[in-house]
């Protein structure tokens, strides 16, 4: 399978204009991009493929000098990145990376890379710091089987939540950290003020400036705990279920949504990876599903709760946690599909895996079972 791994580059005054200059080239292309699809469904066109666009977009770049980054986009975008493939990238004896037309870039090898990269993406974030993230394929790693003292598969339902990151059918809350929490209430009072500035003046670039700032320290903050999050879960279970993440639908209606949806999809995508990886499986349940409905005692299906109901009784007498209700019956779900599946004898299955994007992963609402 194929992972990434980052490390920070440290490029000299000269190689930063002329990755400034990469840079500027890649994000035209990148803003026309986004505008033809953008037009396209408008017009309720297909999305432009193949020559058609790239002529387009080759023609368009020419007209597109002036224009601003952020201003441009949505503000969800702010770092800028090259990609370049083999050939256009080589690891020197003297541990310097050697980039096409940019030259020999001092890089901290933070850890040792496992392989020869087939690509490798040159990143400037927000606050001007520079990364380089190579590609690499790696053999999977199987752990030992995670059983527990009767040899049973260690089993890990998780319902993904509003008021907690997600909860498990012990009831156990798997939450974000506090100081994310307040990175990301930062984020939000930087996004206030950027919007209460004056267009063009220098208070607003301020702001933008700041905003952006603050938007890599959380993505960074929050990328590091999932990664922390999502290895021990891996670690300690065998089998890992979840709801089909289009729940998050939930989300989109009232709360912060980017947020959600960029951890939520982050964290499925990580516990993808790694459960390929270490020979876990994730098992994902169809999204319609009423898993908060259900009573996970009796069976019953007792009607719509709404997101303010935290707790509620069944009429066989049941008390529920809401999110803990839903994770028992994630987990059962998980069971019946993994039968239904596979029949009890559950064979490996690798799926079409690891593009290099690292966003590997099943189709919506399909089981993804993976080596147990
Ligand atoms: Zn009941």
């Amino acid at each position: 399978m194929q992972l990434r791994y980052r490390y920070r580059l440290y490029p000299t005054p000269g190689q930063r204009r002329a990755l400034a200059q990469a840079f500027g080239n890649a994000r035209v292309v990148f803003n026309d991009a986004v505008r033809a699809r953008q037009d396209a469904h408008a017009a309720g066109e297909k999305f432009p493929t193949g020559t058609v666009l790239q002529k387009r977009l080759i023609t368009d770049a020419k007209r597109t000098d002036e224009r601003g980054w952020l201003g441009q986009c949505s503000n969800i975008v702010l770092q800028q990145a090259i990609r370049l493939h083999t050939g256009g990238f080589s690891v020197r004896p003297n541990g310097k990376l050697r980039l096409a037309r940019i030259g020999d870039v001092k890089v901290a090898w933070s850890r040792d890379l496992p392989s020869a990269p087939s690509s490798v993406t040159v990143v400037k974030t927000a606050d001007e710091r520079y990364y380089c993230s190579f590609v690499v394929e790696v053999g999977d790693e199987t752990l030992p089987a995670a059983v527990d003292q009767h040899g049973q598969d260690v089993e890990l339902g998780l319902d993904l939540g509003l008021s907690a990151f997600a909860v498990d059918q012990h009831g156990r809350v798997l939450d974000n950290p506090r100081f994310l929490r307040r990175a990301e209430r930062k984020l939000k009072r930087a996004q206030r003020e950027l919007s209460r500035k004056k267009k063009g003046s220098n208070n607003r670039n301020k702001a933008r400036r700041k905003l952006a700032r603050q938007h890599v320290k959380v993505t960074d903050t929050r990328s590091d705990w999932l990664h922390k999050a999502t290895t021990s879960i891996v670690r300690e279970n065998q089998t890992i279920v979840l709801e089909d993440l289009a729940v998050s639908g939930l989300a989109r209606t009232r709360l912060a949504k980017s947020v959600h949806d960029a951890s939520w999809g982050t964290f499925r995508r990580l516990l993808d990876e790694k459960a390929h990886r270490y020979g876990r499986q994730l098992v994902v349940i169809d999204r319609w599903l009423p898993t908060s409905q259900t009573c996970s005692d009796c069976g019953r299906i007792d009607g719509p709760k709404p997101l303010d109901v935290r707790t509620w009784t069944c009429p066989c007498g049941a008390t529920h946690d809401r999110d803990h209700n839903a994770a028992k019956n994630i987990l059962a779900a998980g069971r019946a599909e993994r039968q239904n599946a596979c029949g009890p004898d559950v064979r490996p299955h690798t799926g079409a895996d690891g593009d290099e994007a690292g966003s590997s992963g099943t189709p919506r609402g399909a089981t993804a079972p993976h080596a147990a």
